[in-house]
């Protein structure tokens, strides 16, 4: 350590949603905390993620922070699903109203994080060459926070205009008239592909594995509709937090809960399985209790889908194209706004690289093994380096040099409770794998993370404790156990790469990274550990 290391009590990485909300938290305990942040402002992955129509699918009042009375009373949000500039302004409102820039460095990128044994305290060390030293770390990195870019031929090559959903920028990017390819149609595809073709003079959709998505209304609050939420905010949140996915309203997440309520598939009559889909169009098509659990029912599931979606989109070939092969589930699914009926505009073309691969990137456009595409611009949605990406790029050293990236990379993404790893003492990262998030409302998840950390490092110094650890028995039982929650599911099928399972990125150790027995079991058994002493931790 450097004699001009700035002493702390705790140390933030990250300001989005979670560091946010650690920052008042430990503040509000006495902590001395700071957060070190690259980015010129508050707002993480959703200040970054300003593709045109980005917006969250689950319900902006229960995709907010629960913890101060007067934020949901005072904050107005216009819609019933919020957009990102909307989730940004909120975000900078929090921001102001509890004074938290004033600990927040901006423009501050952390680069390498040291455990000292002997003084039990991190260093923690930053591009511009400061460091700061504190007994405890929350890494509030975010699970969606780096973007993994192709690494497709030639990509550097184009001489139009590149684009990435996950940087885009600031000013306003003029795409009318304009030849727009996109590649990728995740979550973020499907919710950008219907604004742009709405620009484009043409839009072209370079597609390797379809979207299942949930087609829902998004809209704008009626008069006097958010008051009367508000004076509800009561029941709203006690029934969000006892909910499995956080969110007891609409989202994503509670449609396909919901869907596990249904009858099983295999037993229903063709008759049965037509009127799921005229009553229900694609949401009914999924509709069924065994899809979940049952590869054959969820095969069949994925055919009538792709019979509700030939509903929809006018020619046979293009509704064959966007019918998914990958089993339901095993990819996270979003609330679309249009996404089908885009497919039968004039100005928009479907690509099913299933059919042919993309091979470059040229000067002039797109080359696939079924032709060329001339372009003017290409959009990248080609989703993150999930979970773990954010942690691996810092040079993260614990205990006996351990290096974290290397034990990750090697070992696999292992965390105690999806907070802690051994070998890395007073480390607390948020929703690392083995945790509800990916799985769940990231706000409900990430504020039972926060408070429990709070408790802990406040359990810590109250009993003269320096420093805590995750013991590897109980981490490796911890990933066990959530492995083996979906091991009798489709959710983590050998045929399906997801960021769930970190098979979207060549390389990465393949573990399915979401605990999926739901918030409440989890905060049960995390709130079992704490009260027993914090079993599985070695406290010193
Ligand atoms: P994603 O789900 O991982 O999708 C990336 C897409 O890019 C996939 O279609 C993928 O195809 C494709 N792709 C990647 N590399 C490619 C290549 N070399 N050639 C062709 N296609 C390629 O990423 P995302 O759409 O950014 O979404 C990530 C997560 O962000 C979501 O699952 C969700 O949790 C979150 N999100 C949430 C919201 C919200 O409303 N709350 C909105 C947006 C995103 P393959 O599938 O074949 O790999």
């Amino acid at each position: 350590m450097t004699s001009d290391s700035t002493r702390l009590d705790a140390i933030i990485v990250g300001a989005g949603f979670s560091g946010l909300y650690a920052l008042h938290r430990l503040r509000e305990q006495g902590l001395r905390t700071i957060i070190l942040e690259k980015a010129e402002n508050v707002g993480g992955t959703w200040l970054f993620n300003r593709y045109p129509g980005a917006r969250c699918d689950i319900e902006s009042i229960e995709y907010s922070y629960s913890f101060s009375e007067e934020i949901e009373q005072e904050w107005v949000w216009t819609e019933t699903m919020p957009r990102q500039p909307e989730i940004e302004a909120y975000l900078n409102f929090v921001a102001d109203r509890l004074d938290l820039r004033r600990d927040i460095r901006f423009h501050t990128e952390v680069t390498a994080m040291t455990f000292d044994e002997a003084a039990s305290e991190w260093e923690v060390r930053t591009a511009d060459g400061k460091a700061f030293v504190a007994p405890f770390v929350v890494a509030a990195t975010g699970i969606l926070s780096v973007p993994k870019e192709p690494e497709i031929p030639g990509m550097g090559a184009f001489e139009g205009v590149s684009l990435f959903t996950s940087r885009w920028p600031k000013q306003h990017v003029d795409l009318t008239g304009k030849r727009v390819g996109v590649i990728g149609t995740g979550s973020t595809g499907v919710q950008l592909i219907p604004v742009v073709a709405q620009q484009a003079g043409h839009l072209t959709v370079f597609q390797r594995s379809p979207a299942y998505t949930l087609p829902w209304e998004v809209r704008p609050f009626d008069d006097g509709e958010l008051d009367e939420l508000k004076a509800n905010y009561a029941q709203i949140r006690a029934a969000q937090r006892e909910h499995a996915v956080g969110a007891a309203r609409l989202s994503a997440f509670s449609v396909m809960f919901e869907m596990m309520t249904k009858p099983p598939l295999k037993s229903a009559s063709r008759e049965e399985q037509l009127r799921a889909v005229e009553e229900g169009g694609i949401i009914g098509a999924l509709s069924w209790g065994d899809v979940f659990f049952d590869i054959e029912a969820n095969q069949m599931a994925a055919k009538l889908y792709g019979e509700a979606v030939a509903r929809i989109v006018k020619n046979p070939e293009t509704a064959a194209a966007l019918t998914p092969s990958h089993p339901f589930g095993c990819k996270r699914p979003i609330i679309d706004q249009g996404y089908y009926e885009t497919f039968n505009r004039d100005n928009v073309t479907l690509v099913d690289l299933r059919k042919g691969p993309i091979v470059e990137v040229t000067p002039t456009g797109i080359h696939t093994e079924q032709g060329d595409h001339e372009l003017d611009v290409i959009i990248y949605a080609t989703g993150f380096d999930a979970m773990t990406g954010a942690m691996t790029r810092i040079a993260v050293t614990g205990r006996d040099e351990l290096s974290l990236g290397d034990f990750w990379t090697t070992e696999g993404p292992y965390a105690y409770l999806g907070i802690a790893v051994a070998g890395f003492p007073n480390l607390f990262i948020i929703q690392a794998a083995g945790s509800p998030a990916p799985a769940s409302n990231f706000v409900t998840a990430l504020e039972q993370h926060v408070e429990w950390i709070g408790d802990c490092i406040g359990y810590l110094r109250a009993n003269g404790y320096r420093s805590i650890e995750a013991l590897p028995d109980a981490q490796r039982e911890w990933i066990e156990h959530a492995t083996s929650l979906v091991a009798p599911t489709v959710l983590d099928h050998p045929s399906c790469n997801s960021w769930y399972n970190g098979g979207n990125v060549p390389g990465k150790k393949r573990m399915y990274m979401g605990y999926t027995a739901g918030i409440p079991e989890y905060r049960r058994r995390c709130d079992e550990v704490a009260d027993a002493g914090y079993t599985g931790f070695k406290l010193a």
